[in-house]
């Protein structure tokens, strides 16, 4: 499922990026460009640092070496000539403003409504009037099928249910990259579904995003790339197609041998 408006313009940049956790080394030099418009999946055991390279993008976690730009943002930096100056949280908490991401545990306010879930960034960090706020909140939950559920709290709901409150209020920030973190992991088998549905759905419309699943025949359904990082490197990169009929490591074989 190639997306048609997918451009050569790079919304993610990251380059050579390392983070540690003390004496552990859990990215050991990142390279990754995905385009406006570009679904990438990474995929990858357990432990090979998929979770670590989302939060370095967001600067959930900050990183010791490497630059990673976000639409041209520097993310963690102000670039003044050839000089590079540390934000403060407050900058930082802007540059992330930009940028959706949607956990395996779902993460929603549980004293809020599923509509003053949405409404909530737009309002506060972007000062947006909460009629107009509400307006694209509850066109949102349209199109995740929720429109019944505005006025619901997260316990009222299922997993599935959750997860594509989630999804549209990270939507709702009018986000230049979607992240998502193993999204189904965490949902009962038979909810799995309408939350994949939700996902091709944003596909469609085209906005760039960097899937971790384990969910292979989605990533082959509607990935324009499949990573495979295995110990803190990207030790696959290509169409899907590609690297699941062709991988070029024994490591890659091996992994896609007990997920498949
Ligand atoms: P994945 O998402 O691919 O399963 P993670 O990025 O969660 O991998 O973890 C990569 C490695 O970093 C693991 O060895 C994990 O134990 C370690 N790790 C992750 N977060 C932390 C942390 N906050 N402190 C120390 N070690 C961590
Ligand atoms: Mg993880």
């Amino acid at each position: 499922m190639n997306t048609p408006i997918r451009s050569n313009e790079v919304v993610l940049s990251a380059r050579g990026v390392c983070k540690s956790y003390g004496d552990l080394e859990v990215l050991k030099g990142i390279d990754l460009n995905v385009h406006r418009g570009e679904t990438a999946v990474i995929v990858g055991p357990s432990g090979s640092g998929k979770s670590t390279f989302l939060r370095c993008i967001n600067r959930l976690e900050t990183i010791e070496s490497g630059l990673i730009s976000v639409d041209g943002d520097i993310m963690g930096f102000r670039r003044n000539g050839n000089e590079l100056h540390e934000l403060r949280e407050r900058e930082v908490a802007a540059q992330r403003s930009k940028i959706g991401m949607v956990f395996q545990q779902f993460n929603l306010f549980g004293h809020l409504t599923v509509l003053e879930n949405i409404i909530e960034g737009p309002c506060r960090v972007r000062a947006m009037p909460a009629s107009e706020a509400t307006a694209r909140a509850l066109s949102l939950l349209d199109q995740m099928g929720l429109s019944e559920k505005a006025n619901a709290y997260p316990f009222e709901l299922s997993g599935g249910q959750q997860q594509r409150v989630a999804i549209a209020r990270a939507m709702a920030m009018d986000p230049v990259l979607m992240l998502f973190d193993e999204p189904t992991s965490a949902l009962d088998p038979e909810l799995v579904g309408e939350v994949l549905d939700v996902m091709r759905n944003l596909v469609l419309g085209g906005i760039t995003m960097i899937i971790v699943t384990h969910e292979i025949s989605f990533a082959r359904e509607v990935g324009d790339t499949l990573i495979v990082m295995d110990e803190g490197r990207i030790i696959e990169m290509g169409s899907p197609d590609d690297v699941l009929s062709r991988p070029k490591t024994q490591r890659s074989a091996d992994f896609f041998s007990h997920i498949k």
